[in-house]
């Protein structure tokens, strides 16, 4: 492995989840696994089931030529953070993973102490496949839970069991892994607030370092969808939703876990640096079907097509479909709406001096109106959403957005 050595001079990462990338030349990598065991029933996002043998090898093979044609055509970056994300990355032989990480490592400047995250199911991991993925270097793991009831997770088309994740969790913890995020989900069907307790209870017995819990959304197109539309399954009201997230907020951090971002909660020292580079409007490189990347004020987009993805890659060509330049103004409202969402919120000082603005005078008409509404506050360093700001987050968005 060739690793850059993380330079003293760059302000280290602390438990404020102050981000030490401040460089153009430093990025984080999210890399796309498309393959499940089987689809969920509220996912839209880009993944497979059951792809046969042939089509994850073909699939492998043109996300390792396309880490050699970024290798050769980006300009050198340092790494500090990478995510295998999916999909369901633990879906695949760990083998892969191990190649990915090779690839990765022989083509990229990763920071010795880079944050490697990897996503995967309650079900797919085994002792052998963990020592696999350790021996990659990851050393985070994202769990999937969503729910510790296990009607409510055969609803959702989940493929495991709370008793499976149990396991799973278990593993990891015997393995050395100490470092755990559970995703969470609520709202769903039929749940309320005294099954929600009853998950947030279970999940913070484990004490994982991390929790992510998320509304759920019902996406257009998928099962849920229709479900909800036929009338099948019935979703709490909001009122109840927005209680289960009050009741998170308090509940975790009575427990030690600190929200930091709207809908991400840890321990001291382990907010997931990688999502922060989202969050703070950095640049990442994303590799893989539908993986999106911003380098140098350009977003760009891969294929959703895998077989255009593979066949682009293959002739040795990147699998772009969507480039557009970020204007100065739509990045500036960029960073207000991901920074917004950080529960210690926006740095005016530094936002002035990244976009050559006075902040205060510019928005002054907004921020006085969103005072009075209660929906932000002053912070030392510039501003923040309320709780009632963070409950009606859209609507602090879209007023920076009509300026
Ligand atoms: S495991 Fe994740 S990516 Fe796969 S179908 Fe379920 S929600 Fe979607």
């Amino acid at each position: 492995m060739h690793r850059y050595e993380t330079n003293p001079a760059i302000e280290k990462y602390d438990t404020e989840g102050k981000s030490y990338i401040k460089e153009e030349n430093q990025i984080g990598i999210y890399v796309h696994i498309p393959f499940c065991h089987s689809k969920c029933s509220y996912c839209d996002f880009v993944s497979f089931p059951r792809a046969t043998e042939a089509t994850v090898n073909r699939y492998m093979n043109a996300l390792f030529s396309e880490i050699q044609y970024w290798k050769e055509n980006s300009p050198h970056a340092a790494v500090n953070s990478i995510f295998i994300g999916g999909g369901t990355p633990s879906s695949i032989s760990p083998e892969w993973i191990e190649k990915l990480m090779r690839h990765l490592s022989e083509s990229f400047s990763i920071a010795e102490d880079a944050e490697i995250s990897m996503e995967a199911n309650p079900g797919t991991l085994t002792p052998d496949s963990i020592e696999s993925y350790k021996r990659a270097g990851i050393n985070r793991i994202s769990l999937g839970l969503q729910s510790t009831q296990n009607e409510m997770l055969q609803t959702i088309g989940r493929m495991h069991s709370y008793e499976t994740f149990l396991g799973s969790y278990q593993w990891l913890r015997a393995a050395g892994i100490d470092n755990i995020n559970i995703d969470l989900i609520f709202g769903l069907p039929g749940q309320d607030l005294a099954d929600w307790k009853k998950t947030l209870n279970k999940v913070m017995d484990l004490s994982p370092e991390h929790i992510s819990a998320y509304a759920l959304k019902v996406e257009e197109g998928t099962p849920m969808a229709d479900w909800v539309t036929r009338g099948l399954v019935h979703l709490p009201d909001e009122d109840t939703e927005r209680e289960m997230y009050h009741f998170a907020i308090k509940h975790l951090a009575g427990a030690g876990y600190a929200q930091y971002e709207l809908s991400n909660f840890s321990r001291p020292g382990y907010l997931c640096r990688h999502n922060l580079i989202y969050w703070e409007n950095k640049p990442y490189l994303g590799i893989g079907l539908a993986a999106h990347s911003k380098r140098f004020g350009i977003r760009f987009a891969n294929t959703e097509d895998i077989n255009e993805y593979c066949m682009q890659i293959e002739q040795g060509k990147d699998a772009v479909v969507e480039r557009e330049p970020i204007d100065t103004d739509e990045d500036l409202f960029e960073t207000i709406m991901l920074g917004l969402r950080l529960n210690r919120g926006l740095n005016i000082k530094q936002i002035d001096r990244q976009y050559g603005i006075v902040f205060l005078e510019r928005y002054s008409d907004i921020l006085k109106k969103l005072e009075r509404e209660s929906l932000i506050v002053k912070t030392a360093d510039g501003i923040a959403l309320t709780d009632l700001g963070r409950d009606l987050s859209n609507r602090v968005f879209l007023s920076f957005m009509n300026d």
